[in-house]
């Protein structure tokens, strides 16, 4: 029960404080500021506890957002261990959430169908700060060990979510991970200033302490194959859609054109202080980003932290509808984020409806420009059509380009094939309804499976994954199952 059943009507919704763009632009440090516990309370008093609690079913986790809401509004005192407690058993890693959700919770709580919805996400990431401030979040070892082995391949969130889950339930756990450090796009996709590093090293030490084993710089070849089978009772596939789209434009291998994914993990590189400047540094240049969503966006912070002189951001899509409230049009359902990130408030120019017709060069081989035209959008056959309009082109300088045109399934296809595990036409590898591939013994989850997603998504997979592999280890378990695969958000 809603400690004040009319906190919404007493307390309009108080997002949480970001730090001034004058300021934030000159480093890595995170944007968002840390609310005071009276004002996180005052927020989650907001939530109505509602007989149907929709947001529930917005979470791909299940989150049991209104029993956590409710200890931490209660009057005297909040109860934020009991909080706690209740946002562990649904999520392993709310911290990572907590930062970087867009938060479809929120798009479907019940508030949002005509006043702004609960601040969720900030309830959420606070309650786990707090947690591990009061050193709450102990490691839960498993009370005895099953004596079966499982093989986790990619540490992203969907890795490190099956893996505690198995550990957990007493299974021996390796995550094999070919970058340096775990964390997947979490370590080094996503730049610190929209969720800092420490926090997963927190996380990967309680994961140790549990029992997981981590080998880093290893790369799980075709060549494992035979041994990763022999030696493992199941493998668990996490390995991520990091194929980046390509583009086919004349002029495409001119110097100075990359890949997001090229550009974006250096920059994490300089804040981890592993490097003194990025080798694709976009200071001083004139910079023209290829697509509208979440990696142009981090792509975009960098560019302007960077020191860029111009930045640009192309995207053949409609500019999206500003939204004059967070009251949710399209409730339940989360309405489009495209183009409404804080790195969009730090200086962009925003050129939509724009196709890419091709890149021109100076006289050292190295893009100068990108023509763009203007596109309309036609359906034909219920398919969407971009058909540029009549002498609309226009040239864009351009410096340093970066491609953030989405992802296309797994990088490392030769594995896949060596496994025997199939492949959809969109590059995503095939599951059954418990999460085997083709081959027995061999599952999949995240991003590899489900296409390029989010990081709510590949905790919840995961988790279910660890489900499905522990019953098949086993012949039972009593692990969560949060979602199917293939399933759909709201
Ligand atoms: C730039 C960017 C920004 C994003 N921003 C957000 C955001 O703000 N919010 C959000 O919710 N989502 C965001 N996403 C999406 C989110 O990061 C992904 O959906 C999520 O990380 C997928 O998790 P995963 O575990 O499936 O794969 P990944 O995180 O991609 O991890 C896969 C791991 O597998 C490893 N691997 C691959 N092949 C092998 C091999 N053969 N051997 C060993 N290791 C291997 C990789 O090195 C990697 O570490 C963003 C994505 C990008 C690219
Ligand atoms: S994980 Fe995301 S969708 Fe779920 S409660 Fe947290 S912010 Fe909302």
């Amino acid at each position: 029960m809603a400690p004040d059943p009319q906190g919404f009507l007493r307390h309009a919704r108080i997002d949480p404080p970001k730090r001034p763009v004058v300021e934030r632009v000159r480093d890595f440090q995170p944007i968002y500021l840390t609310p005071r516990p009276d004002v996180v309370a005052e927020q989650a008093g907001r939530c109505m506890d509602c007989g149907v609690a929709f947001c529930h079913a917005g979470c791909p986790l299940g989150n049991l957002i209104p029993e956590w809401n409710e200890f931490v509004a209660a009057d005297e005192p909040a109860d934020w261990a009991a909080a706690s407690e209740r946002l562990h058993a649904t999520n392993n890693f709310p911290e990572f959430t907590g930062w970087i959700c867009p938060a479809p919770c929120e798009a479907a709580c019940v508030l949002a169908i005509n006043d702004d919805p609960v601040t969720i996400k900030q309830v959420e990431l606070s309650i786990v700060e707090r947690a591990f401030r009061d050193g709450e979040v102990a490691p839960r070892p498993a009370p005895a060990p099953s004596g079966r082995r499982v093989a986790v391949v990619g540490s992203g969130p969907a890795g490190l979510a099956a893996a505690q889950q198995l550990t957990r339930s007493g299974h021996e756990v390796t995550v094999f991970e070919r970058d340096d450090r775990v964390g997947g796009l979490l370590r080094y996709g996503i730049p610190d200033f929209k969720m800092p590093k420490d926090i997963l090293d927190r996380r990967v030490a309680q994961l140790s302490a549990e029992g997981t084993t981590f080998l880093v710089n290893t790369n799980v070849e075709a060549s494992d194959v035979q041994r990763l089978r022999s030696e493992f009772d199941a493998v668990v596939l996490a390995v991520g859609a990091l194929r980046p789209r390509e583009l086919s434009q004349p002029g495409r291998s001119f110097a100075g054109i990359h890949q997001a994914m090229e550009y974006l993990p250096w920059g994490n590189r300089a804040s981890a202080g592993d490097i003194e400047q990025s080798p694709i540094d976009a200071n001083g240049k004139h910079v023209v980003i290829i697509g509208g969503g979440d990696t142009a966006a981090d792509c975009l912070g960098t560019a302007n932290r960077q020191g860029a002189a111009s930045v640009t951001v192309v995207d053949h899509n409609l500019a999206p509808v500003p939204r004059a409230n967070l009251v949710n049009p399209v409730w339940p359902a989360a309405p489009a984020s495209r183009g409404t990130s804080p790195a969009h408030d730090e200086g962009v120019h925003e050129a939509w409806s724009q196709e890419v017709v091709e890149f021109l060069p100076n006289m050292n081989g190295a893009v100068r420009a990108v023509v763009v035209e203007q596109v309309e959008i036609v359906r034909v056959d219920g398919i969407r059509e971009f058909r540029p309009l009549v002498e609309s082109r226009v040239e864009l300088p351009a410096d340093l380009v970066l491609l953030a045109a989405g992802f296309i399934g797994s990088d490392s296809p030769e594995l896949l094939a060596a496994l025997g595990v199939a492949s959809r036409p969109d590059g995503r590898v095939a599951t059954d309804e418990r999460w085997q591939t083709k081959v027995a013994g061999v599952f999949a989850c995240g991003d590899v499976s489900r296409g390029a997603s989010l990081v709510v998504w590949a905790i919840a997979e995961g988790r279910a994954c660890a489900a499905a592999v522990d019953r098949t280890l086993t012949g039972t378990t009593e692990l969560p199952a949060p979602v199917r695969p293939g399933m759909r958000p709201l």
